[in-house]
Formats: structure tokens, sequence, C-alpha cells
């Protein structure tokens, strides 16, 4: 079969590696019908040191279950599943407590001799635990945003109920990337009303105001901070969330954040110190956020696409086949791409 590799910075390719093979009771083996590119598969395409072994790369698909092991139940050949960008047993303390990501049997995507989710097939651990069955079929126009129940919106709906996002909250959005854009419409879902979305790429703004954002505001830095203040009578929003993950971002969110109020961050964050200063502490800033563990809201985000509710999926805005993955990889890269469905 075919699957993407990554061999370093700028360095993605499309090789045939081996046909997976149940190797766990627990595990399965899964078709993939669509799978995309994530804003963090450019961190390594953007810095991976050049090496001679290539590793998988991906982290969100949807596929058909091809075989299942003797342990896995709930599951047959020919269901329509969804992967969550990390996998877990969905059993142990933490999974009880909706903390998928630090689960005590789970792991990664694409590494340590998992496969990836941009190829044609992956074998699934902990397949009972990890794969949710999408009730519709696998030509369903809702694919894109049942896709997005793997990462993107559940780490936008993530971010905004560690805010504690709801009616009364006013908020800003920090980022016009697709996680942005799904907090946007996170946060709307949760009955904001007023959602001011921070960022400078018309096109993705625009998207945002569809998803709920009340206001756009393009400037950055200090002259946001000051745009995002004069919009609030001088005091900031009660949340904000950080879908960025530099450290100007967070600068710009303890800067926009009202006193009392929340700061969650869902980027990925590549600065080693958080600036909270004497400022933050003499203000009550909460910080909070973190990776999403997308498996505890899958159930509860999917009535609504089924549902016609939310359509999460608009991020999507350009289809690639597996040949066309390493184009796919510069147009997110250069920007010329807001997320990249890939159909194998
Ligand atoms: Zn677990």
């Amino acid at each position: 079969m075919r699957a993407t590799m990554i061999y370093g910075a700028g360095d993605v390719r499309v090789e045939t590696v081996p046909d997976p093979v149940l190797r766990e009771p627990t595990d399965a083996l899964v078709r993939v019908v669509r799978s995309c590119i994530c804003g963090s598969d450019l961190w390594p395409y953007g810095s991976m040191p050049a090496g001679e072994q290539g590793r998988r790369i991906g982290h969100e698909f949807i596929g058909v279950v091809e075989d299942t092991g003797a342990e896995v139940s709930g599951l047959s050949r020919g269901d329509l599943v969804v992967a969550p960008f990390v996998w877990a047993d969905n059993t142990c303390d933490f999974c009880r407590e909706g903390l998928h990501t630090s689960c005590r049997h789970g792991g990664g995507w694409g590494s340590n001799g998992v496969d990836g989710g941009q190829g044609e097939a992956v074998r699934v651990p902990q397949a009972q635990g990890t794969l949710v069955k999408l009730p519709v079929a696998e030509d369903s126009a809702l694919l894109p945003s049942l896709l997005s129940l793997s990462d993107v919106f559940p780490t936008g709906h993530h971010c905004a109920v560690t805010a504690g996002v709801g009616p009364r909250t006013t908020v800003t959005v920090i980022g016009d990337g697709a996680v942005g854009l799904s907090a946007v419409l996170a946060a709307k879902r949760l009955g904001a009303e007023r959602i001011i979305l921070m960022g400078r790429h018309k096109d993705r703004t625009d998207l945002g105001r569809e998803f709920g954002a009340t206001d756009v505001v393009a400037e950055r830095g200090a002259e946001g901070v000051e745009r995002v203040r004069e919009l609030t009578g001088g005091d900031g929003t009660h949340t904000v969330l950080e879908c960025v993950g530099l450290k100007p971002a967070i600068e710009t969110a303890f800067g926009v954040v009202r006193a009392g109020g929340t700061v969650s961050r869902v980027g990925a964050p590549q600065y080693p110190d958080v600036p909270a200063d004497f400022g933050v502490f003499f203000r009550n800033i909460t910080l909070t956020g973190g990776v999403a563990p997308a498996r505890a809201y899958i159930e509860e985000l999917m009535p609504d696409i089924l549902e016609g509710r939310v359509q999460p999926g608009k991020v999507f805005d350009r289809t690639v086949n597996l040949d066309q993955v390493p184009d796919g990889y510069r147009a997110m890269a250069d920007r010329t791409a807001l997320k990249v469905l890939i159909q194998p």
C-alpha cells in the first residue's frame, strides 16, 4: 500500500510501505477514506532534521474497518469510523475523567511503530476505545465535517470549554487558522454572543464571520490589543481563546483579557516561558487549556454535524489525492490553503 512519509523539513514523500497487519488482539485494520493535513504537521515540515529514515505522518482520518483483533468488540468489518488524533483505550482512569490524551495505554500516530493517517490504510491500536462509528455512508457529503471530529473541531471546542465560554461571556479568538475558526464555531455553539476574531487573512476571517464572529480585528501586537479594548469599553473580553502557539499570540491574549478572565491556549506552544508578569497576576487572570482530548468530545459534537446545525468541514478549502500530498503540504506552508483534505 502507499502512505505519506516525512524525511525532514520540506521533504514529504508518498511511498510504498508494507500493508498493515493485526499485531495485538486490541488492533483493527482500517482502510482510509478521508484524511487531512494538520497545522501541527507543519511544525516537522518546517524544522525536522533531515534523516535517512522517514517516518509515517498524519493523525486525522475516517476509514472503513477491514479486520479486527480478537479482543475488539462493538466494531465490525464494513463500519465507517473516525479516529481522534490520539489513540486511547477509553477505559483507564484518565480516559474515564475525559482526559484521553493522558491515557495509560494510549499514544500518538506516526511514530514508535504506529501508522500515520495520511495513507491508504492504518493499523489502529486500542481500536475499541479509539474508533467512533459514523452513521453515514462512505460517500456522504458530511465526511469533511465528520473528519474535523478527529482534531480541529474538538480542539476549538476544548479551548472554549476550558475557558468557560457561555452565553454570558464575551470571547476573543486569536488566530484565523482552522483551529481558530473552529474555536469561533465552538464558542458560538456554546452560546457566546460577542466573539471577536483576531486574524488578518480576509478569506479566513470571512469564514469566521460565517461561523459566528461578530467582529474582526486584523491589527496585531499592541495595535490589535488596543483595537479589542476599544471594542469592549476598554476592558477586554472575559475569555480569550489562543489558537496560534507563538509568543506574540499569548502576549496578545494577556493584553485583551478582562480582569478576572480566562486565557485558554490550544496552539501547541513554540515558546518555553509564559509571559505572565505582575500585571497578569494583579488582574487575576487564569491560564488554562492544553492538548485537546478529542475522543472525549466526539459523541457530544457529532449530532450537531449529522443534523446540519454546524459545518466545521468548511475549513477544508482544497482536496488532493495521495500523489498530491506533497503539494498539499506546500500549499498549507505558504498559506495558499487553509486546510487540505486528502482523498486517497
Ligand atoms: Zn485510557
